[in-house]
């Protein structure tokens, strides 16, 4: 047992909880839990305009009513409070100054549409790799260009090779100026990024352990480069497989079909949807309802498929 683990969950509450934030969220949970870990609940709402109070009192509805229960966070509170990125702004300019203090961060006027016409998708997410139009400003340039445009900050990264080991998926390189690019810290209109917040949050909050859906796989070495910076020993990184629809298409907060509150409508039970999504992720033989402490002395990564998974016709 590693009474030491402390694992968390980290929703964006932009709308009703589906089936992969669930996955998502019942893997974390084992992880921790299986090895007598504590688990932490914060609300990822840095961008007050796309999410709610509304929907993050329903997540914490819905995660209790599955059985998947937090120590400390969210409306619970706890010693690392306030559990919700809106109200910890300071913590993060204070993080940002650090950066700043290194001479890595500077201001980026460019337009979405500048962003988007100059620059290389990147491969793995879809992103830009950020083509360095605003890294060497003069000073006398950047004053011009502040008084027409609030710029967002940038962080500069070398052309260093990240190497982890993901706890699921192996071993990791990412070299971060080729494959990713100087990143934003802060946009323009003020709001903190996510990669920033996510880094500065885990380590005040004494994650260990970060369990999370593989579309942020490539995300995690610009994280692991922002704990080096600001001197934080970076979390045990275990990423998940994707959940996929029956047709193949990845869920999304505008699946209704598969949100919890439609399944509760149709009268399943929390032993019924847990029992589903384990047989789904490998944990169970068979799709019989069971509760996500009866999951625990079963749980095991290796059980749990690395190719995406595709929900099987007519489970749900
Ligand atoms: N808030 C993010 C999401 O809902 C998860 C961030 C993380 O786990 O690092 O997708």
């Amino acid at each position: 047992m590693r009474h030491d683990i402390v694992g968390r969950f980290a929703p964006t509450p932009s709308g009703r909880l589906h089936l992969g934030n669930l996955l998502c969220a019942l893997l974390a949970w084992l992880s921790a839990r299986s090895q007598g870990g504590r688990v932490l609940l914060r609300i990822e709402n840095l961008d007050t305009a796309r999410t709610s109070l509304d929907y993050a009192r329903q997540l914490e509805q819905d995660l209790a009513f599955l059985g998947l229960d937090w120590d400390e966070g969210g409306s619970k509170g706890g010693s690392h409070a306030p559990y919700y990125q809106h109200l910890r702004s300071r913590w993060y300019e204070s993080q940002l100054e650090v950066l700043q203090r290194q001479g890595l961060v500077y201001p980026c006027f460019c337009s979405r549409a500048q962003l988007h016409a100059a620059q290389a998708p990147h491969a793995s997410d879809g992103e830009y790799i950020y083509n360095g139009a605003c890294r060497d400003l003069s000073p006398e340039e950047v004053a011009q260009r502040a008084s027409t445009r609030p710029p967002a900050l940038r962080l500069r990264v070398p052309s260093d090779e990240i190497c982890f080991t993901d706890g699921h998926y192996g071993p990791v390189r990412q070299n971060l100026d080729a494959e990713c690019g100087d990143f934003i810290l802060r946009r323009s209109d003020g709001v903190f990024a996510y990669q920033l917040a996510v880094v500065a949050d885990d380590a005040a909050m004494g994650v260990t352990q970060v369990v999370r859906g593989r579309d942020l796989l490539s995300s995690t070495p610009r994280q692991l480069y922002l704990y080096r910076l600001l001197g934080f020993r970076p979390p045990q990184f275990i990423h998940t497989p994707m959940l996929l629809a029956s047709d193949g298409r990845r869920l999304s907060k505008r699946d209704q079909d598969l949100s919890l509150d439609t399944l509760r409508g149709q009268g399943l039970t929390a032993r019924a949807i847990i029992g589903r999504l384990a047989f789904a992720a490998g944990l169970l033989d068979r799709p019989v309802p069971v509760s996500s402490q009866e999951l625990l002395p079963i749980f095991d990564w290796e059980k749990v498929p690395r190719e995406d998974i595709r929900l099987p016709t007519g489970l749900f």
